[in-house]
């Protein structure tokens, strides 16, 4: 997608675990030349830098309670500062409630339009999905599917996550959607909000979303430009 210097593509990335929102997020950025902006990363990026947003953010995890909106959307707010954003990024585990799709619309203002993408994958998939999912039991990096035996990064043992248990997973979608109906409905009946069919090969799932991206984005275009 060629990127005229006064057009962002900025894309919100919405689906539930195990839905490959992560895998696509990734290939999406890496394929367009935009940051990826995953709120786990950032948010270990803030405590370990001890900035104010930082600290509260760890205080909140080590007490085992969920951030607070006014420092997730301090700390997104910051990220989406830098200048690497420019043209866009893509954003992935934000916003997860209604005051933070708030915030992010009005970080957005001047700044282009929101492209929202909700990866959908029947239930019972991702239950089977979860089910099988490993990580290296040295490095502690989720592995794709493609890795059968060994970490493609360290070379350590592959090993199924203790937190994804039957129960435990089931309880995670259940969270999940909780949280994620109110965004959805936010977002809905935006001209830029796309579905994907999530339940499709992995590189079917990238092509459909880029082309969805590529066609809300210049539906938006035409209406904001
Ligand atoms: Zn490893």
């Amino acid at each position: 997608m060629g990127q005229r210097p006064d057009r962002s593509l900025n894309v919100v990335m919405l689906g539930p675990p195990g839905a490959g929102k992560g895998t696509q997020s990734e290939r999406f950025a890496r394929t367009h030349g935009l940051p990826k902006i995953a709120t786990g990363d950032i948010l270990r990026d803030a405590v370990k830098a001890g900035t104010a947003m930082g600290r509260a953010a760890g205080a909140a995890m080590d007490a085992g309670e969920l951030v607070s909106d006014d420092v997730m959307i301090g700390i997104v707010g910051d990220r989406l500062k830098r200048p690497d954003t420019k043209l866009g990024f893509v954003l992935d585990g934000f916003p997860r409630t209604v005051p933070q799709a708030n915030a992010l619309d009005a970080v957005m203002d001047g700044r282009g339009p929101l492209v929202v993408i909700d990866i959908v994958v029947p239930e019972e998939v991702l239950l089977r999905r979860l089910a099988a999912r490993r990580i290296c039991g040295s490095c502690g990096v989720n592995a794709p599917v493609d890795w059968t035996t060994s970490c493609g990064k360290c070379g350590g043992e592959l090993v199924h996550r203790t937190d994804d248990s039957d129960g435990i997973v089931a309880e995670r979608l259940r969270v999940y959607h909780r949280q994620t109906r109110p965004i959805v409905e936010f977002y809905g009946r935006r001209p830029t909000f796309r579905t994907i069919d999530g339940n499709l090969p992995p590189d079917v799932v990238t092509a459909s979303m880029d082309a969805a991206i590529r066609e809300a984005s210049a539906v938006a275009g035409g209406v904001r430009l």
